[in-house]
């Protein structure tokens, strides 16, 4: 498999450059008629631990872009502390052609004013630039992965199971549905 510019690599069937909204919107409609799992029995043990001052964290981040310093106090799951991680994950998808990033902007105290609340990823899909509320970089990850590189109806059936019929997220990662 050839690699194109700038580390795109060729995509069968896809010019060696990004998804257009055309083509994300083809695979869409292929996945909606993959078939739509039975709901699945699950357990609900959920416990919920209240937040205490003494789990609080300080972070302080510096801006890559204008290089203000902005202290966080934050807990110690805070995307803050697994930055490194989010961005080689959002690396993996813009490599297969998808152009997403965490918006780190709104941690700089600075630049914040220009950008929703976050943490939130910035994609852009033809051109268009959109913000969708962050959750889990490794599900979104994983989940924008596997559709993108769908090619036999099996795959789209096997993530139609795994997201149990529910393409709104996915949706929502196209910017076609919005929070
Ligand atoms: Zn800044």
């Amino acid at each position: 498999m050839p690699i194109g510019f700038s580390g795109i690599k060729d995509i069968e069937g896809f010019p060696s450059d990004f998804f257009t909204k055309d083509n994300l919107d083809k695979k869409l409609a292929i996945l909606k008629k993959a078939p739509v799992p039975p709901p699945k029995p699950r357990a609900m043990c959920y416990s919920y631990t209240p937040k205490r001052p003494e789990d609080t964290l300080t972070f302080s981040y510096i801006c890559p872009i204008c290089g203000t310093k902005t202290i966080h106090h934050v807990s110690q799951w805070s995307e803050l502390f697994r930055l490194e991680e989010i961005r080689d994950q959002a690396q993996s998808v813009r490599d297969m052609g998808f152009e997403i990033y965490l918006e780190e902007k709104c941690f700089c105290s600075k630049c914040k004013i220009e950008v929703p609340e976050g943490p939130v990823w910035r994609i852009t899909i033809d051109a268009h630039t959109f913000y969708v509320k962050f959750y889990s970089s490794k599900l979104d990850c994983d989940l924008l992965k596997k559709f993108l590189s769908a090619r036999a109806k099996s795959d789209y059936d096997n993530l139609m199971d795994e997201i149990e019929g529910d393409t709104s997220r996915l949706e929502k990662l196209l910017g076609i549905k919005h929070d």
